[in-house]
């Protein structure tokens, strides 16, 4: 269990004052490369450990967070700036998530499989594939680390966990967690549990060392791009979870009083900051005129503050960055003719360093420009469509695939939209937003998003290497296919 970081220090800023809250240092390259040989050797002994005894460390280290809750969420708040519901609701997915893993340690099964061969069975197994490199994003800070750990772990893996430059200290609090986990289990091996800090460089040697067997990494499109190439040009193996631009449809026999809640919360929610918030509207003509003006209602309403503040829903950007992004992508929205409401900066007393911004409903003339992308803010495109195959077309039409969601109370739309000629997303959801994925199903989506897979379902299969067998328990040899090779 270890911490590898140098003196000196990276500032750490608090989105809600926009002040600095700590200093961490950068892992230095040399102690990434202890922390590299250390996983390794640890990988050796925890290869061992029967899966449900791994289990059993998985369980301690969600009593650990559990314990810790409400300690955990609040410093994702303060390093982050969600909400406090936000922040615990970040917490409880790491204890879901601990506990799916658990049982999943005594269900790591394999297939036996009928042989073509007389006296010949056929089986899988599955076995750790070795040490995982897990590199996160800010937004979702702890919850994406233990998707990856609580598999990687109960499938004998090794972590080495690289969180971003922008939320260091939530990880170094888990990383106590987990060492509190280990200490009451007696004994994992060193090195099973670590933590690297830094940025895209510390990040970088962990993508390109080959004895990180799997690289699952966690951000934009554009880091993805980087590190999928540099990965498979060792033939590693990477798990990739990237932008997305989710979609919502909302046809004309909607429940709009359900609708409006769900596309509140997935489009505005985490003040816009998550992969699956909600993005772009596509809303039926027939029922634009009740729909559109009652969320310009709700954003005229909703308040923007401190999430340390009671009746606050939209926290703060992450940085005085992604408020130009804002800015930009409002401005280009604009020049194509876009109406938009909502957008302006919100000054918080006593936070003049902070970025605070109302969220963006805007209204488009066409899917184009800036709608084409992610813009990690609260900005909501909607564009009017008259059939479903349309929106279902117009949905498709941007380069990530990752939510999507259909409001609809007619069975056959609902359908359509499940189907293979339906949504291309990962995730696709009927009267429900994109956003508040459960930890029981797989998640990840496609295209520019990625393709990786984590958390529930069978995305522990991406933390093994499956072996195949052949077993012979009869004295003659016969071969596959009938080939003869009868030697004298
Ligand atoms: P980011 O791409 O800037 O950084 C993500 C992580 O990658 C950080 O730890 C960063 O240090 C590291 N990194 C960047 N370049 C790297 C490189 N060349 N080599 C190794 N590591 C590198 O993303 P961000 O701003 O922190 O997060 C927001 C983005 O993450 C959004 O695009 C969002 O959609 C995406 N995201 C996706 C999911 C998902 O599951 N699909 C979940 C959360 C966030």
């Amino acid at each position: 269990m270890g911490v590898a970081t140098a003196a000196g220090g990276r500032p750490v800023l608090s989105p809600i004052s926009g002040g600095i809250v700590a200093h961490v240092a950068d892992s230095a390259p040399d102690a990434v490369e202890t922390a590299i040989a250390a996983a390794t050797a640890a990988f050796r002994d925890w290869r061992r450990v029967p899966a449900p005894r791994r289990g059993e460390f998985v369980r301690l280290i969600g009593e650990e967070l559990r314990a810790a809750k409400p300690a955990l969420g609040r410093l994702v708040t303060l390093e982050v700036g969600k909400v406090p519901s936000e922040g615990e609701g970040e917490v409880q997915e790491m204890i879901d998530i601990c506990d799916f893993a658990v049982g999943l340690s005594r269900q790591l099964q394999g297939l036996a499989i009928p042989s073509e061969r007389p006296d010949h069975r056929m089986m899988e197994q599955w076995h750790p594939a070795g040490v995982v490199a897990v590199i996160t994003a800010f937004n979702f800070p702890v919850a994406v680390f233990s998707w990856n750990a609580a598999l990687a772990l109960v499938c004998g893996d090794p972590v080495i966990w690289k969180p971003s430059e922008k939320a260091p200290l939530t990880a170094l609090a888990v990383h106590a967690l987990v060492a509190r986990a280990a200490a009451r289990f007696g004994g994992v091996p060193d090195g099973l549990v670590q933590v690297v800090t830094g940025g895209a460089e510390v990040g970088g040697i962990l993508v390109d060392d080959p004895r990180i067997a799997v690289v699952s990494a966690t951000g934009s499109t554009r880091m993805g791009r980087v590190v999928g190439e540099r990965v498979a040009r060792r033939f590693g193996r990477s798990i990739l979870e990237l932008g997305g631009n989710n979609a919502s449809i909302v046809t004309p026999s909607a429940d709009l009083d359900l609708a409006v809640r769900a596309i509140a919360f997935g489009a505005m929610g985490t003040a816009g900051q998550r992969c699956t918030t909600l993005r772009r509207l596509f809303v039926h003509e027939s029922v634009r005129d009740a729909l559109v003006p009652r969320l310009a209602r709700v954003y005229g309403a909703v308040t923007v503050g401190s999430p340390l503040d009671d009746g606050v829903l939209v926290g703060p950007l992450i940085d005085a960055a992604a408020g130009e992004a804002m800015a930009l992508a409002l401005s280009a929205a604009r020049d194509l003719g876009a109406t938009v409401a909502g957008g302006e900066a919100v000054t918080v007393p006593g936070f003049p360093d902070a970025c605070y911004r109302r969220p963006a409903l805007v209204e488009m003339p066409e899917q184009a420009g800036p709608m084409l992308q992610e813009t990690f803010a609260p900005i909501l495109y909607v564009l009017p469509y008259r059939d479903l195959d349309q929106a279902i077309a117009l949905q498709n039409g941007v380069p990530q695939g990752l939510s999507s969601s259909i409001f609809t109370t007619d069975l056959r739309e609902a359908e359509a939209f499940l189907s293979a000629a339906g949504s291309d997303c990962g995730i696709a959801n009927v009267n429900m937003g994109t956003s508040g994925a459960e930890i029981g199903g797989a998640f990840g989506g496609e295209k520019e998003t990625g393709g990786g897979r984590e958390s529930g379902s069978d995305a522990w299969k991406g933390y093994m290497r499956r072996m195949t067998s052949a077993i012979n328990y009869g004295r003659d040899l016969p071969l596959a296919q009938g080939v003869r090779f009868d030697i004298v």
